[in-house]
């Protein structure tokens, strides 16, 4: 997959300000290496055998940890979950297949994208999400 850019978790956390706790860890490493876009239920089902003190509370009180310290965002391309990713030193947009429910990541660079209303905004979050069928499903 793409984007693996961050190496040791440890040090990561630690440079964001973030206590690296074995839990927090744990979930960080989950979002990295898992085809990114969990909830938080998909954590808890895949750590949850693993560490057996680990709850729900847990694991989204982590998340918005890390999305206070800006290393994971919250993608809001599915209006029933939150789904969240971790943020990648090149931003990337998400494309959600309203036929199987698949998230896929679009890479563009959103720094040369054309937008002329903005001089002179200041912009601190990026999102592009797109709807629609995706390429597998219209094969169908
Ligand atoms: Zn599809
Ligand atoms: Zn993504």
């Amino acid at each position: 997959m793409r984007g693996i850019d961050i190496v040791d978790i440890d040090d990561h956390l630690r440079k964001t300000g973030i206590k690296p706790s074995y839990q927090r860890k744990a979930i960080f490493e989950y979002l990295m290496n898992s085809n990114c876009h969990s909830t938080v239920n998909d954590i808890y089902m895949a750590l949850s055998s693993n560490i057996s003190t680990l709850s729900k509370t847990t694991i989204y009180n982590t998340l918005n940890l890390f999305v206070d310290h800006n290393i994971v965002e919250v993608i809001n391309i599915d209006p029933n979950e939150a789904r969240y990713d971790i943020v990648r030193e090149v931003p990337h947009g998400h494309f959600k297949c309203e036929e199987c429910g698949e998230i896929y990541d679009i890479f563009l660079d959103f720094n040369t994208l054309p937008i002329k209303d903005l001089n002179n905004f200041t912009i601190k979050t990026q999102q592009i999400n797109l709807t629609g069928i995706c390429g597998k499903c219209n094969e169908k």
